[in-house]
């Protein structure tokens, strides 16, 4: 962490009164949640009284364990209360994004906030509308970020076991349980604090892991027998499901979670694309191994971004318009290594 900026943050947290706000992206993930209610409780725990955490919209059940998590405001649900939290802030954390359009309905309210914007983030290509910017993308997850930001505070003795666990989910998370992502001997000696803070990973890969619905379950098997389509060729494959797909198995946020990445255990396959019919545009998750670049596809076709291995974008034509822009992208081998 560049001690300049630290200092510049150090001044800037002087005052312990005012109000901080912590905004996250859009679809929550483990490691948007995790990054962001760990510095919530690191911040709680050192004395700042008037800190908000807010996400633009709902996150799944399945990281609904984490400390703090009931102090969300969720804009989809309360947009007043989440706009009078950004604007009303002197410092307003933006954690795990690099645009701010990533914050979905919050983005008219979060470019006119007057508070100083403060990046801790793992994307490539950050836009240049924060004030100070801790962007690294060689680190497993922005939980890690906020491991090393705060321990540039001085703050590694106040962290406790709830925030250890919060930084914990985002590093496993944002990893697929130490898959990818992780060839830093770093992240693991951060994960050794964390475990020596009292983490429970045994306990937490249940919570997050083996918590599957039925109607989840059977939604997964269903993508794989039924929806997946390989396209040898081009060493991709992907899966899709329509909105009527979604209603028969009883959808709820976060199902499809992961589903994309089933694709990608099959021998050969190099890129892997999961397609969902959503009210009004296609939500499209785009993950690959090696040099292919999702970013760069979601970013080019498909109004998205993400990292070089793991992306996301939409589309506002139809689920087979989209699967069949897909195929001609790829079969024009402009993904080619
Ligand atoms: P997922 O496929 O799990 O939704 O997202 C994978 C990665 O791509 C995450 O790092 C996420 O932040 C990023 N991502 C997903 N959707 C979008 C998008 O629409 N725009 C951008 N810029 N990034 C996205
Ligand atoms: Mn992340």
């Amino acid at each position: 962490m560049n001690p300049i900026m630290i200092s510049q943050v150090k001044n800037l947290l002087s005052d312990k009164d005012q109000p901080i706000a912590i905004v996250t992206h859009t679809n929550p993930d483990g490691d948007a949640l995790g990054s962001s209610l760990g510095l919530y409780g690191f911040l709680l725990l050192s004395g700042y009284k008037r800190v908000s955490v807010i996400t633009p919209d709902r996150y799944p059940s399945f990281l609904q364990w984490m400390a703090w998590e009931q102090e969300i405001v969720v804009a989809d649900q309360d947009q007043a209360k989440a706009e009078a939290a950004i604007l009303g802030a002197k410092l307003v954390f933006c954690l795990d994004f690099n645009g701010i359009n990533r914050v979905n309905h919050l983005e008219e309210t979060l470019r006119n906030a007057k508070g100083k914007k403060i990046l801790i983030d793992h994307h490539p290509q950050p836009e240049d509308e924060f004030d100070i910017v801790f962007s690294n993308t060689n680190v497993s997850s922005t939980a890690e970020l906020v491991f090393y930001f705060i321990a540039a505070l001085g703050g590694e003795m106040t962290m406790d076991v709830r925030v250890a666990e919060c930084l914990y989910a985002g590093i496993v998370t944002d990893t697929g349980s130490f898959s990818y992502g992780c060839n830093e001997p770093k992240t693991y000696e951060i994960t050794a604090k964390l475990i020596a803070l009292g983490v429970d990973g045994e306990h937490l890969h249940r919570l997050i892991y083996n918590t599957y619905s039925a109607d989840r379950m059977r939604l997964l098997g269903y993508c794989l027998s039924e929806k997946l389509k390989v396209l040898p060729e081009q060493n991709a494959a992907h899966i899709s499901l329509s909105a009527k797909d979604l209603k028969r198995f009883n959808h709820q946020e976060g199902d499809t979670e992961g589903v994309v990445n089933y694709a990608m255990s099959i021998e050969n396959i190099h890129l892997a694309a999961l397609f969902i019919e959503k009210e009004d545009h296609v939500k499209i998750s785009f993950r690959s191994a090696g040099v292919v670049d999702v970013n760069m596809l979601a970013r080019e076709y498909f109004n998205g971004g993400g990292h070089r291995n793991a992306a996301g974008g939409k589309s506002f034509d139809s689920l087979e318009v989209t699967i069949r822009q897909f195929e001609d992208v790829i079969k024009k081998g402009q993904l080619k290594k």
